[in-house]
């Protein structure tokens, strides 16, 4: 029911990107957030509308608050008679190393992309959502926010922010037939696990592998279904067993 408009974040690459295939073959009208890559982004537009599908890109970099607001406000602005009810808060980054040796910035960026991300898109989503009385907010932490990994003190915080925030929104928007979960993945193959030694982690994954990114977003189309509607507040790991 109300399949409108299904804006991801971090849509250009990865997990993003998959999920933005995923939920526009769903039957949603995708607005695919990216950062700094265009030309990644028009990719995952142009594999949407191969396959019939439709979607537009919304770039904004998801730490700069006025740069959301003014993104989203004249997109709502041009949009007069659709809203968005699905948001998948995607875009992360990591940039892992000891406490001991982390710097200033390698802690507040990896923080600031997560929860100013999720601050600033979910405020200006959220109100639509309740007036609609149906969203799902879908918020992509990670494993290292469930049980913390050593050399990411950074993205265990933010990622565990995030489950936080997670818990308490959803407790404050369930009798609105909003829904807001969160999906914790382990190692999933992307850019963003490209430096690191798969055949030395895959052996302390009990599945043995690392996951793909469509298998995320399969988990992510199952709770933006409404069949999903009774499950909020939750956090599923995708993990193959770690956890
Ligand atoms: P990725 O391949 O590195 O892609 C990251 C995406 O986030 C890109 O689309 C990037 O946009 C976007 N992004 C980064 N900073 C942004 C910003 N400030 N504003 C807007 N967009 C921004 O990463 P991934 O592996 O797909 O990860 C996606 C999410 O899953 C992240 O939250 C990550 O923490 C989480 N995750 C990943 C894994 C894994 O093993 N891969 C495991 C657990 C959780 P540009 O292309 O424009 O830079």
């Amino acid at each position: 029911m109300n399949k409108n408009y299904a804006l991801v974040t971090g849509a250009s690459r990865g997990i993003g990107r998959a999920i933005a295939i995923r939920l526009a073959k769903d039957g949603y009208t995708v607005l695919i957030n990216y950062n700094t890559h265009l030309a990644a982004a028009q990719e995952t537009l142009s594999a949407i509308e191969a396959e019939g599908g439709h979607a537009e890109l919304l770039p904004f970099d998801v730490t700069d608050g006025k740069a959301i607001e003014t993104a989203l406000s004249q997109w709502d602005e041009a949009h007069p008679n659709e809203h968005i009810s699905v948001l998948v808060n995607n875009a992360g980054i990591r940039k892992d190393g000891l406490m001991v040796f982390m710097t200033e910035s390698d802690w507040h960026s990896v923080l600031h992309t997560t929860t100013e991300g999720f601050y600033y898109i979910t405020h200006h989503v959220l109100g639509g959502m309740l007036r609609a009385r149906y969203g799902r907010i879908v918020n992509v932490a990670s494993i290292s926010g469930v049980i913390g990994m050593p050399g990411q003190a950074n993205y265990s915080a933010a990622k565990a922010a995030l489950i936080g925030a997670t818990k308490a929104l959803s407790k404050e928007i369930a009798s609105r037939k909003v829904t807001v979960n969160a999906v914790a993945p382990g190692f999933i193959a992307t850019d963003m696990t490209a430096d690191l030694d798969e055949d030395a982690l895959k052996k302390t994954i009990p599945a043995g592998r690392f996951g793909q990114p469509e298998e995320v977003a399969a988990l992510v189309s199952f709770l933006c279904s409404d069949e999903a509607a009774y499950i909020t507040g939750q956090v599923i790991n995708i993990a193959g067993g770690m956890g």
